[in-house]
């Protein structure tokens, strides 16, 4: 994102706030003003400093930043790194934890970036899920650990308390933690109140505005995020206009069968998000013509599944 994107967004994000915060609010909350996340905003530093610094500028309430803390390679660099951000005006910070993570981010490293923020952002660290970082120091992990050997290690009931969503790229990856259901088992539901909700919504790079976590799923250009608010037109957006339908899922699923020949998955699906993406996923690799499918890349990464006849 060039930096006169970032802008222009937080612009239109300043003036959503107007008024709803009391000016220099900097209590941090996961449902409080602006966060900086991913991905991961720390591989590239320069520009997560940019994008505080621009934000500080422009009055954002709870600024905060979120991340996996693979950065925090010694005491030093870890304080270092948080100060320098807390200087160009991050309120607080959000440390994810979670056995994925663990996958790829010695614990080690986890622990320091926490020890750090404490002392730097005091109440305004949060820990997410904080029933994870126990648990992993309960098991006395060190280094990383395969998603696979946590579950043989800590045990199914684990993963009880996990805030785990089945969208996106969890339905692929995970898809064998849930029960599955065939696509009919979705057929009566709407998206209607996920894709109209005002509250905690992502931009993403290339300045799509989406709605929660439906990613893939361009509701329009951030730029203009004063336009989308007002109502967007969905004359040209047929996959939206039906998501947010009465029955929006069967609308999408008869859709994709007839005009796409989209073929129903043999194992059937854990959620309606996993049905709802699989079908977007068919329709991108044969067409560019819905603009509402965006970014292209969300799709490319996405892993196949095999179909039924
Ligand atoms: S089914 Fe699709 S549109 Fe609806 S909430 Fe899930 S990802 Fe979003």
């Amino acid at each position: 994102m060039r930096l006169e994107d970032a802008e222009r967004v937080m612009r239109n994000l300043s003036e959503a706030f107007r008024g709803r915060y009391p000016s220099g609010y900097r209590q941090v909350g996961v449902n409080l003003g602006l966060h900086l996340t991913g991905g991961e905003p720390f591989l590239n530093p320069d520009l997560l400093l940019d994008l505080v610094r621009m934000a500080d500028r422009l009055g954002m309430p709870s600024l905060f930043v979120e991340t996996n803390c693979f950065w925090a390679a010694t005491d030093e660099s870890a304080r270092e790194s948080l100060n320098q951000l807390k200087e160009a005006g991050l309120h607080g910070i959000l440390i994810s934890v979670n056995p994925f993570i663990l996958e790829y981010v010695p614990f080690e490293r986890t622990l320091r970036a926490i020890r750090a923020a404490r002392e730097i952002f005091q109440a305004n660290l949060m820990i997410y899920q904080e029933g994870f970082l126990h648990q992993i120091e309960r098991l006395g992990v060190r280094g990383t650990i395969r998603f696979e050997d946590y579950l043989r290690t800590a045990g199914a009931s684990s993963m009880y308390y996990a805030e785990l969503l089945p969208m996106g790229r969890a339905c692929y990856e995970l898809r064998h933690l849930f029960p599955r259901h065939p696509a009919e088992d979705f057929f009566c539901m709407s998206c209607r109140a996920e894709l109209t909700r005002p509250w905690h919504i992502h931009v993403d790079n290339y300045c799509n505005y989406m709605t929660g976590y439906c990613g893939g799923i361009s509701l329009g250009d951030a730029r203009r995020m004063d336009e989308i608010c007002s109502g967007i037109e969905l004359d040209d957006k047929p996959i939206l206009a039906r998501l947010v339908s009465d029955r929006g899922i069967e609308l999408l699923y008869r859709f994709a069968v007839e005009e796409y020949g989209y073929r129903e998955l043999r194992k059937g699906y854990i959620s309606k998000c996993h049905l709802c993406v699989d079908i977007r996923k068919h329709i991108v690799e044969q067409t560019d013509e819905f603009v509402e499918l965006k970014p292209e890349g969300f799709y490319r990464n996405l892993k196949a599944e095999d179909a039924v006849s």
